[in-house]
């Protein structure tokens, strides 16, 4: 089923409120297996709310509304939906009843226009209203569904959960899996798994970026829970054929979770010492609860004295090679383990700009040291952006580099 949401009043158009409605309903109604194609928000005016309603009609086969089912003159969608329909709106008696009830009980007068409101077109339901007076509105009619909600949020939540989704509900059974990956730009991902993508119609699979994460979310839909099952899995294992390299996690959680998880896992201590990164890492890392079993410590190392004074970098290292270097950042991270007891030392450092650059070591140049009792290894980087970006890439890099060292070791 296609589905069109229409917000109706000029407050929205004008930028004076943030359409919250359409944002809720549409994740409702994708939850519930419906195709949401349009949103459109439109002026409280018959003609152009008229010619709003014949474009859906024409794209869609869900029409929901919210907004202009109040009383006063400038609410109309009712009026204009049973026009360019050709209904008749006649008098629900019930309707009129429950409205009359409503302000006797809130001991409030009743006017004339109060009674606009128990209108309805000649066929349709009417939703109750149980904390407000405009009731809503359900209409099948040639084959579409038109569907109008009162404006204010709260009313139209409740009226939406409790009476529209029980109507329009598919039987439909839908599960939603996601891959997080890193490491990789969203149109590599979407290049790679093209194939995958436009192959099968009964799974949706879409591409989410967000701060150096690309989120790919695969939902499919079906009325076999086993059947969907298999070839979500199926799915899955066809992706992951393709990118596991960059997939560091099938759960909604951070890279350094997956870190803390691994070394928890392995019995492991870490420590870090940060330059270019100033601290990100190490505040990332201890946002985790519970994170203490595999922390020891860190050190920000930002000038080069102190990385002689804290992690007895050489300074011949540091004259020679540089402070941004495969050397240093090797030293730190040996140092570092030298001086603590831990398992595993991590090192950063890196020129996070915007000056500080060079031709032979240009701005977003970082290195990555990683070091155990037996083994360590540098990465070297680069990265594009501000120094913002280029802090958060490194920091991003750093846990994906030690999932990975602690995965081979
Ligand atoms: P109405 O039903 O048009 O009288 O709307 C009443 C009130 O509901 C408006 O003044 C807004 O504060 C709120 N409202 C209407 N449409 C929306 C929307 N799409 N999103 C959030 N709030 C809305
Ligand atoms: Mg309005």
């Amino acid at each position: 089923m296609r589905a069109e949401i229409i917000s109706v009043g000029n407050e929205l158009i004008l930028g004076n409120i943030l359409n919250t409605n359409t944002f809720y309903i549409t994740k409702k109604l994708t939850e519930i297996g419906i195709d949401v194609l349009y949103h459109t928000s439109v002026k409280d005016d018959m003609q152009m709310l008229e010619n709003v309603i014949n474009i859906a009609l024409n794209r869609a086969d869900l029409l929901i509304f919210t907004g202009g089912l109040g009383p006063t003159y400038d609410d109309m969608t009712k009026e204009i939906v049973s026009k360019t329909l050709g209904l008749k709106l006649i008098i629900d008696e019930e309707l009129k009843e429950s409205i009359e009830n409503y302000f006797k009980k809130n001991n409030r007068t009743m006017t004339s226009n109060n009674i606009k409101q128990a209108y309805i077109p000649e066929g349709a339901k009417y939703l109750p209203n149980d904390i407000g007076t405009a009731p809503g509105i359900f209409i099948e009619h040639n084959e579409k569904t038109l569907v109008l909600l009162p404006g204010p949020p709260k009313e139209m939540k409740m009226m939406f959960d409790k009476y529209v989704v029980p109507l329009i509900k598919q039987d439909f059974i839908i599960i939603e899996r996601t891959i997080k990956t890193i490491d990789i730009g969203e149109s590599q991902v979407e290049s790679i798994l093209k194939d995958i993508i436009t192959k099968n119609k009964d799974v949706y699979i879409a591409t989410y970026a967000k701060d150096g994460i690309v989120d790919i979310k695969i939902v499919a839909k079906g009325k076999n829970q086993d059947k969907i099952e298999e070839l979500l899995n199926k799915t899955i294992k066809e992706i992951e054929s393709k990118i596991s390299d960059y997939i560091y996690s099938y759960e909604d959680e951070n890279i350094e979770e997956v870190v803390f998880r691994m070394l928890k896992e392995n019995n492991m201590k870490i420590a870090f010492c940060e330059s270019c990164t100033g601290g990100l890492i190490t505040s990332k890392f201890t946002r985790i609860p519970g994170v203490s079993e595999v922390f020891d410590r860190a050190y920000i190392t930002y000038s080069n004295i102190s990385k002689v004074e804290d992690l007895n970098v050489s300074k011949k290292t540091l004259e020679k090679y540089g402070a941004v270097s495969e050397e240093t950042a090797l030293e730190m991270a040996h140092g570092l383990l030298n001086k603590t007891n831990v398992d595993i030392a991590l090192s950063v450092t890196g020129i996070a700009g915007p000056s500080g650059g060079s031709e032979e070591k240009p701005v977003g140049l970082v290195y990555i040291g990683i070091c155990t009792k037996n083994c360590s290894r540098v990465i070297k980087s680069m990265f594009s952006g501000d120094r913002i970006s280029i802090q958060n890439r490194a920091y991003l890099k750093a846990f994906n580099e030690l999932r990975k060292f602690i995965l081979n070791h």
